[in-house]
């Protein structure tokens, strides 16, 4: 008996085998719930696919989240292919790579608005989109970091976007919950991703991390994946509209005197 035996789900935001929503997907498939998934472009489509399949995907389609259409017609193909769905995770950020380098004040408007409505925006979108497929005790997980909370160097704009993804958060999970479907996000650690490596510093910032958090190590796609495990199994039926830290404790420290 898998913890969530019969329980259908859609993962966005895998670009390859080192995406937080990979280590997600692998942790739900494990405790039995089948699986659909999302790319972008045809070249995240020849990664994608293999990784789907290999976790016996029966629906593995494109979805740009900037276009309403594409959604809407993901989500028709969803409801042709699942019938209703009883998990979401979005895993999707992204902004221009001149934005996450040097001062916050210089973020242009165009950069602003594509990362807000690509990071944030996009969660209200699908959401909307899949409200009528979504069975009561659904549970729906996005992706933040800390960076929305306190400054960190170069993340600027996706700062801003993940502050009003987590507000989102809050906002879907009160439409919802009259229904019994749980919206949370999970704030992980740094890991190195495709998305992470288009912050100035990233490498560096990684290196520290390990040092500084009370776990004395960095987080991995394993450790992501077990936390929306619990978010989307009974075991968090009582938990929605909270901000759920997967960062080894790093976000409590204050001060420390590095090892
Ligand atoms: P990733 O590059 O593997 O995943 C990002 C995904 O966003 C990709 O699959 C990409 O195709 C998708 N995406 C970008 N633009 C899109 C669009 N217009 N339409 C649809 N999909 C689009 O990187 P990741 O680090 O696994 O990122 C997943 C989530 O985790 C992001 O929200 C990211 O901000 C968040 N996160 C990452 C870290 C980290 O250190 N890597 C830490 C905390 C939170």
């Amino acid at each position: 008996m898998g913890l969530l035996d019969g329980k259908k789900g859609l993962i966005m935001g895998v670009a390859n085998d080192h995406s937080i929503a990979w280590g997600i997907a692998q942790a739900l498939h494990a405790e039995g719930a089948e699986l659909g998934f999302t790319f972008v472009g045809d070249a995240l489509e020849r990664r994608v696919r293999p990784l789907a399949t290999s976790l016996g995907a029966q629906l593995i389609e494109p979805c740009d989240v900037q276009d309403d259409a594409a959604i809407d017609t993901l989500m028709g193909r969803v409801r042709e292919v699942y019938g209703s769905l009883d998990i979401l995770i979005h895993g999707i950020a992204f902004a221009n790579k001149d934005e996450l380098n040097g001062a916050y004040l210089n973020t242009t408007r165009e950069g602003f608005r594509l990362a807000m409505e690509v990071s944030a925006y996009s969660l209200t979108a699908v959401v909307k989109a899949a409200q009528d497929l979504l069975n009561p005790g659904a549970s729906i997980v996005t992706l933040t970091y800390h960076g929305s909370q306190q400054v960190a160097q170069n993340y600027n704009v996706m700062g801003v976007a993940k502050a009003a993804l987590e507000a989102s958060v809050r906002y879907l999970a009160n439409d919802l919950g009259p229904r019994n479907i749980r919206v949370n996000a999970i704030s992980a650690g740094p890991i190195r991703t495709l998305a992470a490596s288009g912050i100035a510093g990233f490498r560096s910032l990684h290196k520290q991390f390990a040092g500084v958090a009370p776990l004395r190590r960095n987080i991995t796609i394993e450790d992501v994946g077990k936390a929306a495990l619990w978010l989307c199994s009974d075991w968090a039926s009582g938990v929605t509209s909270e901000t759920i830290y997967v960062d080894a404790g790093f976000h409590n420290i204050g001060v420390s005197l590095l090892d």
